[in-house]
This record gives C-alpha cells, sequence and structure tokens, in this order.
C-alpha cells in the first residue's frame, strides 16, 4: 500500500535505500549500476564526499534565507563561477529549483524583454516538434511531444513547432548533412516571417535532445544557421541544456560544441546533480540591462530560488564537473560505450541507431532495420527494455513516442561522469542483453 499518488498507480516502486558512486541499492538488498543517472541527474553519482561535506558546511551556517530580504555567499559565488564559465556574454545568472521552472522563467524574461525594450507585440514561441521542456504549463507548451501536451492542448499557451534535426529519420535520400541543416533552417526562418518577424520573441530548443528522442545532437552548421536567423529578426535564442548540459556531452555546455551562443540558456539536472533541486537561467548582458534600466527588476519568483544548501551543493558540483580530467573522462567514456553499444548491438535487427556525444547516448529501437519501422506502440517495447534491464542489476531510461509522441522507441544511457571503463562495459553489455531479451520475447 502507498499513499504517494507514483507515476503510475499500481504497486509502489522498489525502494531505494543508498547509493554509492554508480551504484543504487534497494530495500531487496538489490544492486543497480546508475547507467542513466536517474533522468541524466547524478552526474557525479551518489553520496559524493565532497559534495555532501559542501552541503553539510552550508547548513551549519544557514539553510534558508529568503532571497527578498538577502542573498548568500554560495549564491553569489555560483553566479560567479558559472557565468565565468558561460560561452557569449551570458554574464548574469537567475536560480530556481529545477529544469521547467528555469525553462518558465527564460520564457516569461524573453517577454519581458521585449516589453522593456519597446517591442511588446512580441510574444510568439517557436520550438522545435519532439523536444521536452518540461511539464508546467509554459514549458509543456514550449515542448513538441505530441503525447504529452495531448490531454492539456485547451489550456497551452500557443506556440509554434518546427522540424528537429533528426537526420536518422529526417535526412532525405542523397541529402548532405549541410543542406539538410539548411533546409530545416530555412524552416524556420519562414515559420519566422508566417508569424510576422515583428511577433516572435522566442526559438527555443535543446542542442542535444534528450528525453523525447534519446541523445540527438546536430550538426555544427545547424546551430550556426539557426543563430543567424534569430540575429537576423531580432528573436531570442533560448537553448534548453537542463539535460544535455554541465559536462554530459564532454563539454561543460553543449553548444559549446555547435559553435554558437544563446541569449538565454536553461541548466538543471547536473547542476545540482541529484543532490539538491536546482536550476537556473543563464542571461545574457543585454537582457539584464533592459531589466535594469526599465522596470529594475524581472517580474518573477518562487520562495526557493536561490536556496543557499543547493547552491552550496552546485558550486562543488560546478568545480569537479567543471574540472577538465573530469571532462575528458567523459569523453573517453562515451566513445568506449558508442563502440560497445556497436559492437553488441550494431548488427542486431531491432537497433536502427546508436548515437549522441559524451556520456548521453541513445539507442533507436526498430522492428524492421532496413524500412526502419518501429514496433507497435502497443508492445511498450520501451517499458519492457527499461524492466528487463532492471532485473539485470542495471538502470537505464527508455521512452515511447520517439517518431511522433506515439510511435518509437529508445532507450538512453547518461552514466555518471566518474564511471571506470570496467563499468561503461558493463552498462553495455547489460543494456544489449536486456535489449536482446525484450526484442526476441
Ligand atoms: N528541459 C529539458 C531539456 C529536460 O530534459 C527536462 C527534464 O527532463 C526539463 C526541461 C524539465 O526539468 P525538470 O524535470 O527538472 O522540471
Amino acid at each position: 500500500m502507498t499513499r504517494i499518488l507514483h507515476r503510475t498507480i499500481g504497486p509502489a516502486p522498489r525502494t531505494a535505500v543508498s547509493g554509492r558512486g554508480i551504484y543504487i541499492m534497494d530495500t531487496e538488498g538489490r544492486e543497480y549500476i546508475d547507467g542513466s543517472g536517474g533522468a541524466a541527474v547524478s552526474c557525479l553519482g551518489h553520496n559524493h564526499p565532497e559534495v555532501v561535506r559542501a552541503m553539510q558546511e552550508q547548513m551549519a551556517k544557514i539553510s534558508y534565507a529568503h532571497t527578498s530580504f538577502f542573498t548568500t555567499e554560495a549564491a553569489e559565488e555560483l553566479a560567479v563561477k558559472l557565468t565565468d564559465l558561460a560561452p557569449g556574454d551570458l554574464d548574469y545568472l537567475y536560480l530556481v529549483s529545477g529544469g521547467s521552472e528555469a525553462v518558465e522563467a527564460a520564457l516569461k524574461m524573453a517577454r519581458q524583454y521585449f516589453v522593456e525594450i519597446g517591442e511588446p507585440e512580441r510574444r510568439h514561441i517557436i520550438a522545435r516538434r519532439q523536444s521536452y521542456h518540461g511539464n508546467t504549463i509554459g514549458a509543456l507548451a514550449a515542448g513538441g511531444n505530441a503525447w504529452r501536451r495531448e490531454p492539456f492542448k485547451p489550456i497551452l499557451p500557443e506556440t509554434h513547432h518546427v522540424s528537429p534535426y533528426y537526420a536518422y529519420r529526417e535526412k532525405q535520400e542523397g541529402e548532405t548533412a549541410s543542406d539538410y541543416a539548411a533546409r530545416l533552417v530555412a524552416e524556420l526562418e519562414a515559420k519566422i516571417l508566417e508569424l510576422g518577424s515583428d511577433q516572435v520573441m522566442a526559438f527555443v530548443a535543446e542542442p542535444v535532445v534528450g528525453a523525447t528522442m534519446g541523445a540527438v545532437a546536430a550538426e555544427a552548421d545547424y546551430f550556426q544557421g539557426v543563430r543567424r536567423v534569430c540575429d537576423k529578426y531580432g528573436v531570442l535564442l533560448i537553448l534548453d541544456e537542463v539535460m544535455c548540459g554541465m559536462g554530459r556531452t564532454g563539454t561543460l555546455f553543449a553548444c559549446e560544441q555547435d559553435g554558437i551562443a544563446p541569449d538565454l540558456m536553461t541548466i538543471a539536472k547536473g547542476l545540482g546533480g541529484g543532490y539538491q533541486p536546482i536550476g537556473a537561467v543563464l542571461l545574457s548582458g543585454r537582457i539584464y540591462n533592459a531589466f535594469r534600466d526599465g522596470s529594475g527588476f524581472f517580474q518573477h519568483g518562487h520562495t526557493y530560488i536561490g536556496h543557499p544548501i543547493a547552491a552550496a551543493a552546485a558550486n562543488k558540483l560546478v568545480d569537479l564537473v567543471a574540472d577538465p580530467a573530469m571532462l575528458e573522462n567523459v569523453r573517453r567514456m562515451g566513445e568506449r560505450l558508442q563502440e560497445g553499444l556497436g559492437s553488441l548491438l550494431g548488427q542486431s535487427p531491432f537497433v536502427g541507431d546508436i548515437r549522441g556525444r559524451g556520456l548521453f547516448r541513445g539507442i533507436e529501437l526498430v522492428a524492421d532495420r532496413d524500412s526502419k519501422a518501429p514496433f507497435d506502440p502497443s508492445l511498450k517495447m520501451h517499458a519492457r527494455v527499461k524492466r528487463a534491464a532492471m532485473d539485470r542489476g542495471l538502470l537505464c531510461y527508455p521512452m515511447g513516442g520517439t517518431i511522433d509522441g506515439r510511435q518509437g522507441d529508445h532507450v538512453l544511457l547518461a552514466p555518471p561522469y566518474i564511471v571506470t571503463p570496467d563499468e561503461i562495459d558493463r552498462i553495455a553489455e547489460r543494456v544489449a542483453d536486456a535489449i536482446k531479451a525484450s526484442t526476441t520475447e
């Protein structure tokens, strides 16, 4: 019996009792490799002594001070650290408590910016199909996952969606990567012109699409083209790095690999690493100055923003994650994972694509490799793989609806950055075994 409204109603999930490094233990004495860091959260694994100590030290000083009265040293230090490391002119930080809150804040910042600079007619948000930006009303509206949006559609603010960069399924026969990128950038430009170039406020995208598509990155000139089009029409570019940021792809910020910087960037999961609920928006000096010279504030706020214990945890996480040796491990272990998955699953008739960057890898499952036909959604192949992996002592993050919110299945892997070569091999073996068992049942 449970009094919690769990994610699915029925028997309660297994009970986690402890965690250490990349492992989680349950009450039955079972040990799992956390091959996905939950949902790409636990970037330094569990119970990291330095992070725990940083939180304890902060707790012993002060645990909470409302941001309308005080700032704290922990929050100020975090802002300096992150803005020094951030690309472009992302010179200011706004702290929240998670990814959806960060997206909500970024959307409101975009809107208030245009109100402040005297362009109040700018109101349209453009995002991409098959994206995920969170579950609150504004973030859900921005997201392009049809299934998640469906029941709430009548109450979602109007948002417009263009195609994602999804080479495996949507790059045409004979089309080069840069022709494909140019086609998608032209689609974005056409959408801006259709809505009215002086009516659009922001384009929102994940540099590497996570939960809804399974680690799908674009080629470099796609995001450069996006940046150019946004600049041409004065549209703000919001990059959502809630899942792919904070070192996950092998650079501290995912967009570094695309050679661009946004006007607003959201981060969350890897910022708190699961130790504390924390998210943030990095904003450009131009946006900050518009607020400063206009209203004098950003018209927003939540009770727990700038929480000192969350900021203390994040300070330590940033120190550890931004260490070049740690990022190097992400890149090397990521390549090893890609190779391991390739050799174990590359010939599988049920694996269409293995992709990603750094320790952010996706495996797209198919019923037929040649035609790329997906499994019948009623088979819930993603759920089968998740169960089979758990039975083999591996946590991975499979999801259905990869193609259009209904059809398609993928498995997302996002192990902690401290993972060793042996552990990477075990992750690859267990996930391959789980996929084979599920697809041939
Ligand atoms: N944005 C992206 C890209 C995400 O992957 C997620 C969560 O998966 C969110 C936003 C929402 O974050 P949260 O679940 O912390 O609200």
